[in-house]
């Protein structure tokens, strides 16, 4: 399939899951273990004859299935695993709903009776005769069927069943009905593959696909006569086939297509039987819709000579851009047929229909694609469904455990294809749209591919890639698309570029013809290339593929005609070295892969420019370093590139880009400057924004500054260390100005999955700021200095998301402690819940000197912040005499009402807070209640704790401005704040802004 534009929440599914699966395939490996031999290749076959019938007043299908089943293992099999996918929609204890959840959010999903899906009315027979089957536990969708009799190698066996399928509307997955518009996918009972291995029980999920069978398939459907049907297979009734021959006729006559109505004409009264075969194909599936335009068209196969027939069907939706869409599908056969041999059936067919599970989707011989953004997009995206006729319509691998094996190798195929059609095409018209707007961030030059490898490198710059071998189900939704679909691509498209065309296509010919309509693995794959090519090719299918180790070539020095270049990256894989001049390339010469330093011969030439991987063609890391001017002093150095805002940053280019800032505070008045940094979409190692003013009202320099080093080990405990530097300076009262000086250490460690992780990371900080004290007192403020260290814990995701963290916090003389606890109770929806925040905190040792260095029981006012967080317009004026006075951070209790000047600050509290979306429909409403309980050390002078209360409405956006008003409050708190008006409080939050730049990508961060 083709992902559907990419979602950058990762998704996380609960570890009961995860033992519950471990605990299913223990069993199902412990039962089939005697009967699962480890001997030579075999291959079971399943042969289909199905009569289904199309209720579409109901949306269900009526059928009844006889499945031969062909034991050709050497195996004795006592039972079969069976697949019934449609109870993966069910309810919202499948695997499929708890994906779903993980990927969305909770929704009502299966308990909407429009989105429930199943299969029933099953009755197992074998020989007439009926069979025990059940379902495996928590996994409805698949059954297991105890044989009355075992079935010994080379034997068969009949196996009939009726069977009943509730179609769900098509918002969920792959199978569904939007109205009459039907895609019928995976439904109906089929046998899981039973390989070397033993049995493949999987369970229909969104992301992750299939391991099937092949088989011949008979398939007769029959449904209301004005149906237009695209099927797997050959259509086999000369009269149907004449009609859609009437049909591509016509609409490829009609000259404004797409302008009438989409309404659904009434079902005819009269029925018709379609009847569709084929043979070694491992699937069936078939869309049908009442208002389908069709076309048709046909092409000649390279090697054979043989003539496939190519549909497509469509609505009046997009019908302006599907009736130019025959010669995608004959482009798209006819390169891939040229690139990995003849496509293996006489027809294929794209249809447009309603799609819930990507952009595309494939099945044997057709393809159903949703809706497509231009004509440029649905070339791809037929293109990449096309190429699943090899890579997985015909080399019918297991693609839940190994979806690189089609993903991976088709999106290879299909960039392959879209250069060839799309030589020249650029990034920004298939994005920006506007070349003015592409001038502006000078990327007019950037090709489309560019995308491609930004994408990866938002992910692999900060040490989050994982190895491309693993099951579908360990990567989040990021990573399954940057992963599987981006570098694998990437991968075997540089391998091909090391092996040169003809060599790489005669493996992937080799490949196909050895492998067609068979299981084949990883290995079999890495066999044929190595004995092909007679090189060892293990850099790339044992390192590429199977570890994270990354590429990184760096230039040395050129000296006699020789090119000194160093490995960095853990890689040892074929780079390649090119002359230029200007921005043509001379020579190109491939390097085998070697550790450490190898001088390179360059042949004698007038160069303006040597550099590593020119055509970027190879998984480069950081290309900075990958180039050396022949001619001036800093040879190795690029010049800056400028950039007004921000772009797109080319990886090969160093950047400063750069955007004027106002800024306005009581003290400075208003301030004018600018902002540098050097891009925030790519993480790099050293990172910086810096953001001078010049101060008008007292004339002189404010301003905030930070820098950064990002580490990111390979293989280590340790994911990115990052080493900062951060100095901050704006006016205070009395024509001061505060300073505040920040080193930090975060130590982000690795989680041990991605999906569902729990991250954690530790910190440690030394902060020299201003004494608060003496600039409240008007005096000359000295620097105090202060350490920070902890612990954050995170669960990521969206349901029932939480964070952990326990930290202390030093100055000369004081020491505080406390931990934090914030957990989300998520309810129906993407980022709807009940927040809840718990903060325990202590004083091991005060000053009495300086109160606010103890803990506060209401959020901080500016001028109660000794350590100036924040952005702070208004810093130092007291609560609630002016707007931007109101201003609060909550860091410690979470008091709303500005109870810390009168009551001071306390030695322990413990604060309890609650925030809610409004309930039922009104979530949307942008006003949450909350709930503030705090308990602390305030008996008025005896030894009691001291109970508050408040609870009010907040309102604003979220993390950015907000406004809380505490309606109803405790006694205690009414007498010290007076009257409502004066306990509104509100939260302006730019570091929103600031951290996202300093800390894109890392996932998380302590705000
Ligand atoms: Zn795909």
């Amino acid at each position: 399939m083709v992902p559907k534009t990419m979602n950058r929440n990762e998704f996380n599914k609960s570890g009961t899951k995860i033992i519950r699966q471990l605990f299913i395939s223990c069993l199902i490996v412990f039962c089939s273990f005697p009967e699962a031999s480890a001997h030579k290749y075999f291959q079971q076959r399943v042969n289909y004859r199905i009569q289904v019938s199309l209720n579409d007043q109901l949306h269900e299908l009526n059928a009844f299935e006889t499945v031969e089943y062909i034991n050709n293992s050497p195996d004795t099999l006592r039972f079969l695993i069976f697949h019934l996918w449609p109870n993966g929609y069910s309810d919202n204890k499948t695997e499929l709903a708890k994906q779903l959840f993980s990927i969305k959010g909770k929704q009502k999903l299966f308990n909407d009776p429009e989105l429930k899906g199943y299969i029933d009315s099953l009755n197992f027979r074998i020989e007439k005769l009926q069979v025990q089957w059940k379902l495996l536990p928590g996994q409805p969708d698949i059954c297991q069927i105890i044989l009355n009799k075992p079935l010994p190698p080379h034997d068969s066996i009949q196996i009939t069943t009726p069977f009943h399928v509730k179609i769900p509307k098509g918002v969920t997955s792959r199978l569904g009905h939007i109205g009459e518009s039907y895609q019928i996918s995976q439904w109906y009972p089929k046998p899981a593959v039973y390989d070397q291995t033993g049995w493949h029980p999987m369970s229909n999920q969104d992301q992750g696909e299939f391991y099937s069978e092949f088989g011949s398939f008979d398939v007769r459907i029959t449904l209301p006569d004005n149906y237009i049907v695209g099927a797997t297979g050959n259509l086999q009734n000369p009269e149907e086939v004449q009609i859609l021959n009437q049909l591509a006729n016509d609409t490829s006559w009609i000259k404004n297509i797409g302008s009438e109505k989409a309404d659904f004409p009434v079902s005819s009264g009269k029925m018709k039987t379609l009847r569709y075969t084929e043979n070694q194909i491992h699937d069936f599936a078939w869309f049908a819709d009442k208002r389908f335009h069709v076309l048709k068209g046909s092409m000649k196969l390279p090697e054979s000579g043989r003539e496939v027939t190519t549909w497509v069907m469509f609505t009046n939706q997009q019908a302006k851009l599907w009736k130019d869409a025959i010669p995608y599908i004959n482009h798209s056969i006819l390169l891939f047929s040229k690139w990995n041999g003849d496509y293996p059936y006489r027809s294929f067919t794209a249809v447009q229909s309603a799609l819930s599970a990507g952009d595309g989707m494939e099945y044997p011989g057709i393809t159903v694609i949703g809706l497509a953004k231009d004509a440029y997009s649905l070339d791809e995206v037929i293109a990449h469904e096309v190429g699943h006729s090899w890579f997985y319509s015909a080399l019918g691998s297991n693609e839940r455990r190994y979806p690189f094996m089609d993903e991976g190798i088709t999106s290879a195929n299909e960039t392959r294809y879209m250069h060839e059609r799309y030589p020249d095409k650029k990034l920004w018209e298939t994005n920006v749209r506007n070349l003015k707007l592409a001038k502006f961030f000078h990327i007019e030059q950037m090709p489309v591919k560019q995308m491609r490898e930004l994408e990866w490198l938002s992910q692999a710059r900060d040490n989050l890639e994982q190895s491309i071998n693993l099951p579908a189900d360990d990567y989040n939704t990021l990573n399954y698309s940057l992963m599987i679909y981006n570098k694998a691509a990437t991968g075997f498209n540089y391998l091909r570029a090391y092996l040169g065309d003809s060599i790489y296509d005669s493996c992937m010919k080799e490949y196909y013809h050895e492998w067609k309509f068979k299981h084949p693995q990883p290995d079999d794959l890495q066999q044929i290339f190595e004995s092909n090519t007679s090189k060892d090719l293990s850099w790339f299918f044992r390192d590429f593929i199977g570890t994270t180790k990354r590429m990184d070539y760096e230039v040395v020095r050129f000296a006699n005609n020789k090119l000194l270049i160093r490995n960095k990256g853990e890689l040892v894989s074929p780079t390649v070295i090119s002359g230029m001049i200007g921005d043509s390339i001379c020579f190109e010469k491939w390097v085998d892969g070697f550790s450490g330093e190898k001088e390179i011969d360059i042949p004698d030439g007038n160069y303006s420019e040597l550099k590593i991987d020119s055509r970027r063609v190879t998984p480069e890391l950081f290309r900075l370093n990958n180039n050396l001017r022949t001619t001036g002093f800093f040879s190795k150095a690029d010049p800056l590139r400028t950039q007004l805002y921000f772009s797109l940053e080319d990886p090969g280019k160093r950047h400063l880009m750069f955007f004027p800032a106002v800024n306005w505070t009581r003290e400075n008045g208003f301030m004018a400057g600018v902002a540098l940094h050097n891009g925030f979409l790519t993480p790099k190692p050293f990172e910086y924004f810096v953001m001078p003013f010049y101060t008008f009202q007292n004339p002189g320099i404010a301003g905030f500054g930070k820098v950064a080093y990002n580490m990111i080990p390979c293989s280590s405990l340790i994911r990115k260390a990052t080493i900062s530097m951060e100095g901050t300076q704006f006016g205070a009262p009395d024509n001061q100005n505060y300073q505040k000086l920040k080193a930090g250490l975060d130590i982000y460690f690795r989680s041990n999955q991605q999906n569902n992780s729990l991250a954690h990371k530790a910190f440690g900080n030394y902060i020299a700021a201003s004494n608060l004290l003496q600039i409240e007192h008007l005096e000359k403020a000295k620097l105090s200095s202060y350490l920070q260290f902890g612990y954050q814990l995170e669960r990521t995701g969206n349901i029932n998301p939480f964070r952990l963290l326990v930290s202390s916090e030093s100055g000369q003389s004081f020491l505080k402690t406390s931990a934090e606890f914030n957990y989300k109770l998520s309810y129906y929806g993407k980022k709807n819940g009940l927040d809840i925040r718990l903060f325990a905190g202590t004083m091991l040792k005060t000053n009495p000197e300086i109160p606010f260095y103890n803990l506060a029981s209401a959020g901080r006012s500016g001028h109660e912040q000794y350590l100036f967080q924040g952005t702070y317009p208004d810093r130092f004026s007291v609560s609630t005499t002016s707007f931007w006075s109101r201003q609060v951070t909550f860091s410690e209790g979470s008091l709303v009402s500005p109870v810390n000047d009168q009551l001071g600050f306390s030695k322990w509290l413990i604060s309890l807070s609650f925030i809610s979306n409004m309930p039922g429909n009104n979530q949307r409403i942008p006003i949450k209640p909350f709930v503030n309980l705090l308990l602390n050390d305030h008996g008025f002078g005896t030894s009691h704790a001291t109970f508050f209360y408040e609870a009010g409405l907040k309102t604003g956006i979220w993390n950015f401005f907000e406004i809380y008003i505490p309606v109803v409050v405790s006694g205690n708190i009414e007498t010290i704040t007076g009257t409502f008006k004066d306990r509104i409080r509100l939260v302006f939050n730019l570091d929103t802004f600031n951290q996202a730049k300093l800390n894109s990508g890392t996932g998380f961060e302590i705000k």
